[in-house]
C-alpha cells in the first residue's frame, strides 16, 4: 500500500508524513511537493519525493502513479476560492486518472452549518470527490490552535491586554500536530471508507482562559477585553497581521461569539485518544 500526501512541505503535511513514518515503512510514503528544494529534510527520512503542482494536472497524474491512498491537503490560496476549486478539481481528476483507490480530504468541521468563508469551497470539493466515485474520507479540521492564538501572544504579553470580538465564545481548536496524527491514523487503518469526521476538541477554551494561562506563564497580569469588530481588527493589525488577514480573523471571532466554533464531536478522541492541552501549545508557540 502506498500513501501520498500533497502539501507535504507545508506545516500540516509535514506533521502527517512524520506520523505516517511511525506507522508504516518510508518506502510506502510519497510526499507530493511543488518545490522539491523545500523537501530536503523529508527526503532524508527516506520518503519518495515527487513533484506535483495543483496548477499542473500532468504533474499530479505522474505524482499519484501507483498510489492507493491519497491525502489531498486543501490549497492555501486564501481569498480566491475559484482558484482553489480548480486546484482541487485538478487533483481529484488526476487521482482518478492515476487509478488512486481512495481520496482523503482536509475540509472544515461542520461545513454544512458554517458561515466561515471557505466552508462552501470545502463542501464543493467534498462533492467533487464524491462525484469521482472513488472511495473517500473527509477529515474536517477545526481551526488550528497555533493559528488562532499566535498573533495574540507576544503582543498581549507586551501590552497586558488581548482585544477580540469573541465575547465569551468558546473555541474547539486543535493543534496541527494532533490533526495530523488523526489523519495518519485514518490513512493507515482499514474501515474509514466513505466516512466523514469532524475533528474538533471537546475541551474548548475562551480568550478569558487564554489570558489567564498567559498571565500564569509570563508572571504578568494579562486581561482579555472583548470589543467591536473594528477594535479587534485594529489590534490584530498592530500585532502584525495584514489588513485583509486581520479582517478575516475578526470575522472568525464573530463566528466564535455566535457559537459556531464551539460544536462538539468525539471523532478526534476516538481516533487519537488524547489532545494537546492549550497551555502546552502556548508554551510551544512561545518557545518556553
Ligand atoms: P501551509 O503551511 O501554508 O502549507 C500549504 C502547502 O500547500 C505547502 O506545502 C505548499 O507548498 C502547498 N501548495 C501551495 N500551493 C500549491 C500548489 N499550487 N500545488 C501544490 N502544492 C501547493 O498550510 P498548513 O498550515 O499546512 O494548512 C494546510 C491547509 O489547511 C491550507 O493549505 C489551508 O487550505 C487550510 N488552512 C486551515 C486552517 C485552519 O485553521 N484549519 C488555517 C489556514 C489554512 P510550498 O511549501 O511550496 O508553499
Amino acid at each position: 500500500m502506498t500513501i501520498a500526501v500533497t502539501g507535504a512541505t507545508g506545516q500540516l503535511g509535514n506533521f502527517v508524513v512524520k506520523h505516517l513514518l511511525e506507522k508504516i515503512p518510508a518506502n510506502q510514503v510519497v510526499a507530493v511537493v511543488r518545490n522539491t528544494e523545500k523537501a530536503v529534510s523529508l527526503a532524508s527520512l527516506g520518503v519518495d519525493i515527487r513533484y506535483g503542482n495543483y496548477m499542473d494536472p500532468a504533474s499530479l497524474v505522474k505524482a499519484f502513479n501507483g498510489v492507493s491512498k491519497l491525502l489531498l491537503i486543501s490549497s492555501p490560496d486564501a481569498f480566491d476560492e475559484t482558484l482553489r476549486m480548480v486546484q482541487h478539481a485538478n487533483a481529484i481528476r488526476a487521482a482518478k486518472n492515476a487509478n488512486v483507490e481512495h481520496i482523503h480530504y482536509t475540509g472544515t468541521a461542520f461545513a454544512e452549518d458554517a458561515t466561515f468563508d471557505p466552508a462552501l469551497l470545502h463542501l464543493a470539493t467534498e462533492y467533487a470527490i464524491r462525484a469521482s466515485r472513488l472511495a473517500y474520507t473527509f477529515l474536517r479540521n477545526t481551526l488550528y490552535t497555533e493559528g488562532i492564538i499566535s498573533p495574540n501572544l507576544v503582543k498581549s504579553i507586551d501590552s497586558g491586554v488581548i482585544i477580540t470580538n469573541t465575547g465569551n465564545g468558546k473555541i474547539n481548536s486543535v493543534t496541527r500536530n494532533d490533526l495530523a496524527l488523526a489523519h495518519a491514523t485514518v490513512l493507515t487503518q482499514a474501515g474509514h471508507e466513505n466516512k466523514t469526521y469532524n475533528l474538533v476538541s471537546n475541551q474548548s477554551w475562551t480568550f478569558d482562559e487564554l489570558a489567564e494561562i498567559l498571565s500564569d506563564l509570563s508572571n504578568k497580569k494579562i486581561v482579555h477585553n472583548t470589543g467591536s469588530f473594528e477594535e479587534a481588527r485594529d489590534y490584530l493589525i498592530r500585532a502584525g497581521l495584514t489588513e485583509s488577514r486581520a479582517s478575516g480573523r475578526a470575522s472568525v471571532y464573530n463566528q466564535v461569539a455566535a457559537g459556531e466554533w464551539a460544536k462538539k464531536s468525539d471523532d478526534l478522541r476516538m481516533l487519537i485518544g488524547k489532545e494537546t492541552p492549550l497551555k502546552e501549545t502556548i508554551k510551544q508557540v512561545l518557545n518556553m
